[in-house]
């Protein structure tokens, strides 16, 4: 694997996302799922709906701790509830943007169309090579781009509803991650979105005891424990050094540090400005730092997803320049390309993120290293907590501690 990019973070704009203000939560009406992910952090549990009124209380308990753009609705997959439009209107009514974040095996346009009469603001679909999909079960991360064109297609025919991909990426995925962010490029108008979230398990070569309070414990019980040796420490400067063998110049703006770890880029955003046919350039972080602040001010809230109405102004996104460096790199870019290509002027400009997220670190010393500013907090029993790791609290009652072990 090609030696992973020196990024410093002292010149990415740390997202100024936080426990009680943030862009997004997360919100678990069932945890029921009709996939069995490789990568999965929840346990599937078929009869596991919750009832509007459990999801009601929920929702204004958010409200009541943390100030929120964005409700991811999750799972297991959010289309297996029964009532998933009146889950999205309850969000629109409390005015959050609803979220839908599935594998879309359940959507169909007829579903799509009652969903986008009930207030649905966004979907990401969760689609990789190692969900084990009725009849893509071989097909690799490239070939799966089908599967995600017909999604993509299907919302812009409905039209209005922002387009998110996410695919958790394993050693040997990292490879394809270069030829998803040109096939993205290829749909800028329609895909706003990627996501690349970093494969984490407990495997058993973790130089760790796990511990439940002061109770040694077995991780066997829950899902994402795994008996086989994996990596599970791919880093997001990896993702970038793939993705930079295509793209030399792609260049992250943005990040959400690590807990333990400052200068660790547990989520980190690149924003891309271009056409379908080519990219002008990467967004810097004052843009970013823009962006953000605006809506806060404005709206009171950090912004999470954009409607296509916005990320297709990347003409207008380029008057940015005069305060952010790296756009007045995709502006002149843009002026070079219509000066010898003047048909160039009548395409329309879009901007996408593309979101590298490196779940967990396990540091030499047994601390753990999470997001500081976690846009996919959950509630348990009325607490906000980590999404990723809420199966120890079903299973332990508390989070696990890893104790390096002597003698590994
Ligand atoms: S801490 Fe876990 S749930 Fe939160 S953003 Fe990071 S990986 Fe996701």
């Amino acid at each position: 694997m090609q030696a992973a990019t020196t990024l410093d973070h002292r010149q990415l704009y740390r997202l100024p996302w936080t426990l009680p203000d943030n862009a997004i939560s997360w919100l678990e009406p069932t945890s029921a799922c009709n996939l069995a992910c490789d990568g999965c952090y929840r346990e599937n549990i078929p009869s596991s709906h919750k009832s509007l009124d459990v999801v009601r209380t929920e929702l204004e308990t958010f409200k009541r701790l943390r100030n929120s753009d964005g409700i991811s609705i999750a799972g297991g997959d959010p289309l297996m509830h029964p009532k998933i439009v009146d889950i999205v209107k309850i969000v629109a009514e409390l005015g959050m943007k609803p979220i839908i974040n599935t594998n879309g095996g359940l959507l169909t346009e007829e579903l799509l169309r009652d969903l986008k009469r009930a207030g649905v603001y966004g979907f990401t679909f969760h689609i990789d090579s190692k969900q084990g999909r009725p009849k893509w079960k071989d097909s690799n991360e490239v070939e799966l781009n089908d599967l995600r064109l017909h999604y993509a297609e299907m919302l812009a025919r409905v039209g209005g509803i922002s387009c998110a991909f996410n695919s958790t990426v394993y050693d040997d995925t990292l490879k394809y991650i270069p030829e998803l962010v040109e096939w993205a490029g290829k749909h800028i108008d329609i895909v706003h979105v990627m996501v690349f979230i970093l494969y984490r398990a407990a495997v058993p070569q973790l130089p760790f005891d796990w511990y439940a309070g002061g109770k040694k414990v077995d991780m066997d019980p829950l899902v994402y424990s795994e008996d086989r040796e994996r990596k599970v420490d791919l880093k997001a400067p990896d993702a970038v050094a793939e993705i930079r063998k295509r793209y030399p110049d792609f260049m992250p703006a943005a990040y959400l540090n690590g807990t333990e770890k400052a200068d660790s880029f547990k989520w980190l955003l690149t924003g891309k400005i271009g056409t379908k046919k080519r990219t002008y350039g990467y967004v810097g972080a004052k843009f970013l730092e823009a962006m953000q602040t605006a809506h806060h001010l404005f709206k009171g809230r950090y912004l999470a997803y954009a409607k296509p109405s916005l990320t297709s102004l990347g003409r207008s996104m380029m008057l940015f320049g005069f305060i952010d460096p790296p756009m007045r790199k995709v502006a002149k870019e843009y002026l070079k390309s219509i000066f010898f290509r003047p048909s160039e002027a009548f395409r329309s400009i879009h901007y996408q993120s593309i979101m590298i997220i490196q779940p967990v670190d396990f540091l030499p010393n047994g601390a753990q290293n999470m997001c500081d500013g976690c846009p996919d907090i959950t509630l348990w029993n009325g607490e906000l907590v980590w999404s990723c790791r809420m199966e120890e609290l079903k299973q332990f009652g508390c989070w696990v501690r890893t104790v390096p072990c002597s003698g590994r």
